[in-house]
């Protein structure tokens, strides 16, 4: 029975993935820069997995640039900002803090960070479009909410976007923060919408430290450094040509995987009915990812998780990331419009394409006895 819940976290590695880094870290050893036989055979057998994940995810394999995980890949695109005059950036209060975060460093550069509402965690398209101005030079929104699932109105932002534009040189990025949308949901809105996205192995059971920046005009892409000129001068140092080979089938893993999105709401949907029924109030709006569900009990988030750890089923307060910065999730529920209480009071329920039915019911079984 699968006890573990919290995989907006991270994920247990694919059986075939850790095969698959093996092998590569066996058969692929030298260095993909270096000018000799094996050097080139790991050159070309890294090119052959980024022509792959390009192909499952339909885009061209000079868009993607192979990164330690999504922490870097929004360090890589916003330090890139630097380079330019400070401008605008219109974003949300939603946003993963190695996003938030980095909007701190940049307005320490003179650089303006406009907040859109995001009523029930969803971002209204009219609002990023009445925050334009000739200033904006990014606009920041997440695809998919770690704390709560809500789906982003991606192609509708970038509407607002090219409305904004019409008529002008087309001058305002679009970034967003992909890591939960990743092999879940379709991603062929998002690379048709965005000019960066950002993406992670570790929350599709693929290995932990790779990911992905994806960029749709890699010319106009200049990193702060390209250090050792490797991913195209886009990104230095000596490329995890293994995890890149672990990635590449959890990733095919997910995408060929044709019945997971059925599954995923069928739970989802007895997991959002068993909860209500306890009484609990649920913070995820309906338009979410069936694979998150946050919803607030009547006691504290830390007491709530403590007792179903106890009883073997592994949930989360939030984001993980957020134990470390406390109080960060709890400040992206508020910035939905959750009560201060139920903010502090929350559980985030993740799940990946492995659990079944079965899990689920007996993670509610769990939580009856928990309601006494
Ligand atoms: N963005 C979102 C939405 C996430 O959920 C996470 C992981 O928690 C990250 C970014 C950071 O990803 P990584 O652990 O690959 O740096």
């Amino acid at each position: 029975m699968e006890r573990y819940f919290d995989a907006a976290s991270t994920t247990r590695i694919s059986s075939k993935a850790l095969e698959a880094i093996l092998l590569a870290e066996e058969s692929f050893f030298a260095n993909p820069s270096s000018l000799h036989k094996e050097g080139y055979r790991a050159k070309e057998e890294l090119e052959r997995l980024r022509f792959n994940i390009a192909k499952l995810l339909c885009v061209d394999s000079n868009n993607l640039v192979f990164t330690s995980g999504a922490t870097e890949s929004i360090a890589a695109f916003f330090s890139s900002l630097l380079f330019n005059e400070p401008g605008e950036i219109v974003t949300t209060r939603i946003e993963h803090e190695a996003l938030s975060s980095y909007l701190q460093v940049l307005s320490r550069f003179g650089w303006t960070i406009k907040y859109v509402k995001s009523k029930k965690g969803i971002v209204n398209p009219s609002d990023i479009y009445s925050s334009l101005s000739d200033k904006t030079k990014v606009v920041a929104v997440m695809s998919v909410n770690n704390v709560t699932g809500a789906i982003e109105p991606i192609k509708e932002i970038r509407e607002a976007i090219d409305s904004f534009e019409d008529g002008k040189r087309r001058k305002i990025q679009f970034f967003s923060d992909s890591v939960q949308l990743l092999g879940k949901l379709d991603s062929t809105p998002l690379f048709s919408s965005v000019d960066y996205a950002s993406f992670s192995a570790h929350k599709i059971n693929g290995p932990r430290g790779i990911g992905l920046l994806y960029v749709k005009n890699p010319n106009s892409f200049h990193p702060l450094s390209s250090a050792g000129g490797q991913e195209r001068g886009k990104r230095g140092g000596t490329e995890n040509l293994a995890a890149i080979a672990g990635f590449e089938v959890a990733l095919r893993e997910w995408i060929e995987d044709n019945k997971k999105e059925k599954r995923a709401e069928e739970i989802n949907k007895l997991l959002r009915e068993g909860i209500a029924s306890l009484g609990y109030s649920i913070n995820s709006p309906s338009l979410a990812s069936p694979y998150i569900l946050s919803f607030s009990t009547d006691l504290p988030s830390e007491v709530y998780t403590r007792m179903l750890s106890d009883k073997g089923f592994y949930v989360s307060s939030g984001s993980a990331c957020s134990n470390n910065a406390k109080g960060k999730s709890e400040a992206i529920l508020e910035a939905m419009g959750v009560k201060h209480i139920d903010a502090t009071h929350a559980v985030r329920i993740s799940f990946d394409r492995n659990v079944k039915k079965e899990d689920a019911s007996s993670l509610l079984k769990a939580m009856e006895e928990i309601n006494g």
